[in-house]
């Protein structure tokens, strides 16, 4: 049993055979042959040994008569490497002895051999560890011909381990055999992250090398709670978890029946609770647990999910689809957050090849430069907005003059609707995300010029303390207890409540309950959270009164380290809950 700690992101727990993602994405599908089986198997194996080391030897020659001998030399010692006697040696002996697949013998030989090398702590032994996955590869795609599974045929449970997984590839998991998910890579606020809160499937980034250890099929535990990965977990282990995970069960049961309540403080002022949501589905968990409408619809996941762009019409149904869900409540639909991470197939390359996405041109500026992408989503939610509260949100806003061309084209859309007398509401709210850091030090001159403000902590922690949310060697770094973040959060719901303007937070920072004494404290009534916080907000928000709320913020704001502040927070929640009122 191996147990490995990254960090939690989605809770839960999941329990099921791995699926190790290599960069091809196939798994092997077979550990175990029969015994009778064996000399056909070893067999298949020379076979696929053969054919590799035909192939190697085909890219030498090519490398040699284009490149020079030098360049050969890189596959004549992958050749070599891939007949080592020792090597066919071991590989043999696991399908003999152990009646081992022939896929499941060389994925666990090679990847021995390979942390043997990458735990000699030196660059160049490091770099041969590459070679042998490499191998590892090839040997599996000659075993496996036309058998390779590939994550989108899936036909049992399984967890997904992979080195990484982008946002559209996250989106497009399918949930009905993916139990959960954990990444070498990753940060708490990514938006991998974000949809597997989405998906509600449990997951743990930023585990650091892992997949080493892992051929695929072996059992795994995913703790989404404790940010814990178990490989091969003993008998004790899985018996404590299955009893774990029904405990789980139970208390969300009881958490459920806050669903109805209402959402207010111990001394009755209303915290109004809203969803985030990712997919229109999303919407009957957000209904089930009480919100009271929608106050982020990040709407560019419509767009990951597919290869060619929605049309406005595919657009206007996804919204309609959330609309009816939430008849009377607000429905807050952010225009295309695209770019940094969030891209889809179509435009990897351009973005990848910008050295630095997350300041490049992303979100409000990508739609900018894109005037008939940004049109058709504005017409598309503008029709929409016949039907119920709709508000429209423009993300990443970093300055007056932005905000003011989005607003014409905004104007533009209005005036072609208009003459092409189409059904829709002119009177639709506008409103900004408060994201960067220009825009929550601006937000008095801000503030006259939208409707509504939402705080987007998730960016705004990343970019005033220059910390990628996405990486792990610097998520310590990462926190929404910064006393810089809880300055400009405080600055931008002094600035709203002076303008009589509605403010809201709808980063992941209001979906941790420990900080929501600190956010009504400063002054929040409005909170935009993940489907999977609801329940947990509602509860801390029933546990407190707007006096308590205030003589927390007031300590938090006495101290001047990140870590001093995420510790007493925690101690208050604790106290807070010792004495639980549902
Ligand atoms: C944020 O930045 O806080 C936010 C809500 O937007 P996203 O996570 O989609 O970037
Ligand atoms: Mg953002």
């Amino acid at each position: 049993m191996e147990v490995r700690r990254g960090i939690a992101v989605a809770p839960g727990v999941a329990i099921g055979p791995a699926l190790v993602l290599g960069s091809e994405d196939f798994r092997i599908p077979q550990r175990f042959i029969r015994a009778d089986a064996v000399e056909i198997e070893l067999t298949r194996f020379q076979a696929a040994l053969k054919a590799a080391v035909a192939e190697i030897t085909g890219h030498e020659e090519l490398a040699v008569a284009r490149l020079g001998k030098q360049y050969g030399d890189i596959f004549a010692a992958h050749r070599q490497l891939v007949q080592d006697p020792k090597l066919v040696k071991d590989i043999e002996e696991l399908i003999r002895q152990k009646c081992y697949s022939p896929e499941f013998a060389s994925s666990r030989v090679l990847r021995k051999y390979a942390k043997t090398l990458q735990n000699l702590g030196d660059r160049y032994f490091a770099e041969r560890a590459n070679d042998l996955f490499d191998l590892e590869k090839r040997l599996l795609r000659h075993l496996l011909g036309e058998r390779r599974e590939e994550l989108t045929q899936l036909t049992a449970p399984v967890l997904v381990l992979a080195h990484n997984l982008t946002p559209s590839e996250t989106a497009n998991l399918d949930t009905q055999f993916v139990l959960g998910f954990a990444t070498e890579v990753g940060g708490k606020s990514s938006h991998t992250a974000i949809l597997a809160g989405a998906l509600e499937l449990p997951a743990v980034v930023g585990v650091g090398s892992f997949l080493s250890d892992v051929s695929g099929g072996e059992s795994i535990i995913i703790d989404g709670n404790q940010g814990v990965v178990i490989i091969d977990p003993d008998d004790e282990t899985l018996r404590s978890y299955r009893d774990a995970a029904q405990k789980m069960r139970t208390a969300a049961v009881k958490l459920s029946s806050l669903g109805p309540l209402r959402s207010e403080t111990r001394d009755g002022v209303a915290i109004h609770i809203y969803g985030n949501i990712e997919f229109p589905n999303e919407v009957e968990h957000c209904v089930e647990r009480g919100a009271e409408g929608i106050g982020l619809y990040r709407t560019e996941f419509l767009y990951l999910e597919s290869d060619t762009e929605p049309t406005e019409e595919i657009q206007y149904d996804a919204y309609i689809r959330v609309i009816k869900a939430f008849p009377t409540g607000p429905v807050v639909i952010r225009t295309l957050d695209l770019g940094a991470e969030k891209f889809p197939h179509s435009m990897q390359e351009v973005i990848e090849a910008t050295p630095n996405p997350a300041l490049g041109l992303r979100s409000l500026r990508l739609t900018l430069h894109n005037l008939p992408m940004f049109k058709t989503q504005l017409r598309a939610i503008l029709r929409a907005a016949t039907l119920g509260d709709v508000r429209i949100m423009f993300p990443l806003v970093s300055s007056l003059l932005e905000l003011r061309q989005a607003k014409m084209i905004l104007g533009d859309v209005i005036e072609d609707l208009d003459d092409q007398k189409v059904p829709f509401n002119s009177k639709v709210k506008l409103g900004m995300m408060v994201e960067v850091p220009s825009a929550a030090l601006m937000a008095d001159e801000f503030a006259r010029e939208v409707d509504f403000f939402s705080i987007g902590t998730n960016d705004l922690i990343q970019y005033t303390l220059a910390v990628d949310r996405a990486n792990p060697a610097v998520a310590n770094l990462y926190s929404s207890a910064d006393p810089s973040i809880l300055r400009l959060v405080e600055g931008v719901v002094t600035a709203a409540e002076k303008h009589n303007l509605p403010v809201s937070v709808c980063g992941q920072m209001s979906s941790d309950p420990i900080y929501i004494p600190l956010l009504v404290g400063m002054g929040l009534r409005e909170l935009s959270v993940t489907p999977q916080s609801i329940l947990e907000v509602k509860q801390a928000v029933r546990n407190l009164t707007v006096a308590q709320s205030q003589e927390i913020l007031a300590r938090a704001k006495s101290l001047d380290v990140a870590r001093d502040v995420e510790n007493y927070l925690r101690g208050e929640m604790k106290k807070l809950s010792a004495d639980l009122v549902l």
